[in-house]
């Protein structure tokens, strides 16, 4: 690893401040070390995020939560008003990695997490994404977890974040603090297709960080599912969440995001207009699952995830609609 300077910042006004060229932001180290070892990022400076006073609280606001940046995922599994009000985070946390790496991964780190591509975090390999070659070598070569949608960029990876397709079912916004202050937006906006910028996988500028992500009214009719190989702890192959607006026994409207399947969070219109005004059935939920993975666009080795999207996205909406597994 290339030695570098580490720097602890005690405000999101300090770490803003320590950012600059050749610095990067360090949260819990779990996705940032791995690249550093591999010698896919290289940074003279990090600046520790954990250090920042009030970085890993939830708190109850007005209307929801709001919750640090450098929350670990094993506080927000077991923060008791995550699981009642907001199931489908609960859900989507408890999936990710192994109980050691929840320790340590935060929820920032987790939403600005690096893509899950061998090609990307190898240095034996030149790809577009790194900026050292203009071409994707998953495009053609070993593709079996790359994106079936939106993948016609310069590059095929999906989106690391299990728990990003949660918050934006769940409509959160994300505080965002930079050189000129602070700003707030939708969490479906954070996220930048490779066609837009290859080299990054949001809408961060230069010296930014996120700070905070707030999620509004509980929704106890949300639910993610997620489809992996076997019990393993490695990125799902299916992933789905779910969060219906319900009026009786009738979906009044839905917000449907597929995980694993794009370069970003992937919301599907069809499945949410499957969903509305329509009460909640098998035959429904079918139906729905079947509109989400319309339009993909699978490469030579990952046609499976039309069938493992469609399991997912039938499952979220009637654990949703439910609240039961079977
Ligand atoms: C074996 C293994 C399995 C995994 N499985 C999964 C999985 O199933 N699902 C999943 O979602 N993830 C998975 N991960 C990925 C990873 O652990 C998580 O995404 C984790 O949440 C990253 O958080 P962190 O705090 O460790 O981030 P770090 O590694 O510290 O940082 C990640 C990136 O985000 C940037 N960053 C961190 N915090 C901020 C901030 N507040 N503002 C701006 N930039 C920031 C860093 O500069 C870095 O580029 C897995 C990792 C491993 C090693």
């Amino acid at each position: 690893m290339k030695a570098f300077t580490y720097k602890s910042a005690k405000s999101e006004e300090e770490a803003v401040k320590a950012l600059g060229a050749g610095a990067l932001p360090l949260a819990g180290g779990t996705t940032l070390l791995n690249l550093m070892k591999e010698r896919v990022v290289e940074p003279d400076v990090l600046v520790n995020l954990k250090s920042i006073k009030g970085f890993d609280r939830i708190e109850a606001v007005a209307d929801g939560l709001r919750i640090g940046a450098g929350v670990t995922l094993a506080s927000l599994l077991e923060n008791p008003a995550v699981a009642r009000q907001y199931p489908a985070i609960a859900q989507a946390v408890e999936t990710v990695a192994t109980p050691q790496i929840r320790n340590m991964a935060t929820l920032g780190g987790n939403l600005c997490t690096r893509p899950p591509c061998w090609y990307f975090s190898h240095d034996l390999f030149a790809c577009a994404k790194r900026g050292n070659a203009n071409t994707c070598p998953a495009r053609e070569g070993e593709n079996e977890y790359a994106a079936i949608f939106a993948n016609e960029g310069p590059c095929v990876a999906v989106h690391g974040s299990s728990v990003a397709p949660a918050l934006v079912a769940l409509g959160a916004t994300v505080r965002i603090a930079g050189p000129s202050g602070a700003r707030e937006i939708p969490l479906e906006k954070f996220f930048a297709l490779p066609k837009d910028n290859v080299l990054k996988e949001n809408v961060l500028g230069n010296n930014e960080i996120v700070t905070h992500i707030s999620v509004g009214k509980p929704n106890a009719k949300s639910a993610t599912y997620v489809v992996n190989h076997k019990e393993s702890h490695d990125w799902p192959v299916g992933l789905a969440s779910v969060a219906l607006e319900m009026k009786g026994d009738t979906c009044a409207s839905a917000r449907v995001v597929l995980g694993a399947v794009a370069p970003v969070p992937w919301r599907s219109a069809k499945a949410e207009a499957a969903l509305a005004g329509k009460k909640i059935t098998a035959e429904v939920a079918t139906a729905a699952a079947a509109a989400a993975a319309e339009g993909a666009l699978p490469l030579s080795q990952n046609a499976y995830k039309i069938q493992t999207t469609k399991a997912a996205v039938r499952r979220a909406i009637l654990v949703a609609a439910t609240g039961k597994w079977s």
